[in-house]
C-alpha cells in the first residue's frame, strides 16, 4: 500500500476559506447524489471512489470535512482513518456505513473518526451532521463574522449585510464572497476563487467568476470588489 501521505502545509492564517469536502465513496450515485446536494449549499466538492485513491487525497491537506465510507476498494475507512491520524491530519472525518451493525463504533472512535451515519440516512441529517462538525471546527478558530465598512459577513450564519439590511445571495454567489472576505485586502486570483468554489472537476470557462462578482456588484456596491487587471479580484476594506 501507499505510504500514508505527510505533507505539511503551513497554517493559512486566521482566515477561513469557503468549505471544501471529500467524499470516499464507491457507490457512485449515492457520491454524486451527496455531491450535488452538497455543492448546492455553497460547499466545494470532491469525490473519488477508492480508499487508497481517498487517503492520498486527503492526505494533500486541502479539506475541511471528510464523509468516508467504511466498505471501499483499495483501503477500508477504517484504516483510511486511522492513516490520516496517525499522518497528524485533524480534518473532521464523518463515516458512512452500509448497515447497523456494520460499523463498529468503538474502532471507528478509536481510529479517529469523528461521527457516524448508517446508511440509508436522510440527506438532511447528512447536512445537519456536517454543520455540526463544521461549527465544532470553527468554534475553535477565528470568529466567523467578518466586518469591513457597512459590510457584514456571517460565514457560519451565512448572512450577509450592508448596512442595516440583509442582502440575499444565492449559494454560489455566497461562497464567492467568501472567498474574498476571508482574504479581504488581498487580490484573489481568478483560479483560487474556481479551485475552492468549484469543485476540481470543474473544467469549463474560468470567466464563469467574473459572472458571480459582477453579481455581487449589483447586490451589494459597485466599489466594493475591484479588479486588479491580469491578477484578479480584491475586497476593499476602506470605508
Ligand atoms: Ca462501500
Amino acid at each position: 500500500m501507499r505510504p500514508p501521505v505527510a505533507h505539511h502545509h503551513p497554517a493559512r492564517g486566521a482566515s477561513r476559506r469557503p468549505s471544501r469536502f471529500l467524499i470516499v465513496e464507491d457507490e457512485k450515485r449515492l457520491a454524486v447524489s451527496l455531491a450535488k446536494g452538497l455543492t448546492a449549499e455553497g460547499y466545494a466538492v470532491d469525490v473519488v471512489h477508492d480508499g487508497l485513491e481517498g487517503l492520498h487525497r486527503a492526505g494533500e491537506g486541502a479539506y475541511d470535512l471528510v464523509i468516508l465510507d467504511i466498505m471501499l476498494p483499495g483501503l477500508n475507512g477504517y484504516r483510511v482513518c486511522a492513516a490520516l491520524r496517525a499522518a497528524g491530519h485533524d480534518v473532521p472525518i464523518l463515516m458512512l456505513t452500509a448497515k447497523d451493525g456494520e460499523y463498529d463504533e468503538a474502532e471507528g472512535l478509536d481510529t479517529g473518526a469523528d461521527d457516524y451515519l448508517t446508511k440509508p440516512f436522510s440527506y438532511v441529517v447528512l447536512v445537519a451532521r456536517v454543520k455540526a462538525l463544521l461549527r465544532r471546527r470553527q468554534g475553535a478558530g477565528a470568529s466567523p463574522v467578518h466586518v469591513h465598512g457597512d459590510l457584514r459577513v456571517d460565514t457560519a450564519a451565512r448572512r450577509v449585510f450592508l448596512g442595516e439590511d440583509e442582502v440575499t445571495l444565492t449559494a454560489k454567489e455566497f461562497a464567492v464572497l467568501e472567498q474574498l472576505v476571508v482574504r479581504a485586502g488581498q487580490v484573489v486570483s481568478k483560479a483560487e476563487i474556481l479551485e475552492h468554489v468549484w469543485d476540481f472537476a470543474y473544467d469549463g470557462d474560468p470567466n464563469i467568476v467574473e459572472v458571480y462578482v459582477s453579481a455581487l456588484r449589483r447586490k451589494l456596491r459597485a466599489g466594493l470588489i475591484r479588479t486588479v487587471r491580469g491578477a484578479g479580484y480584491r475586497l476593499e476594506t476602506g470605508r
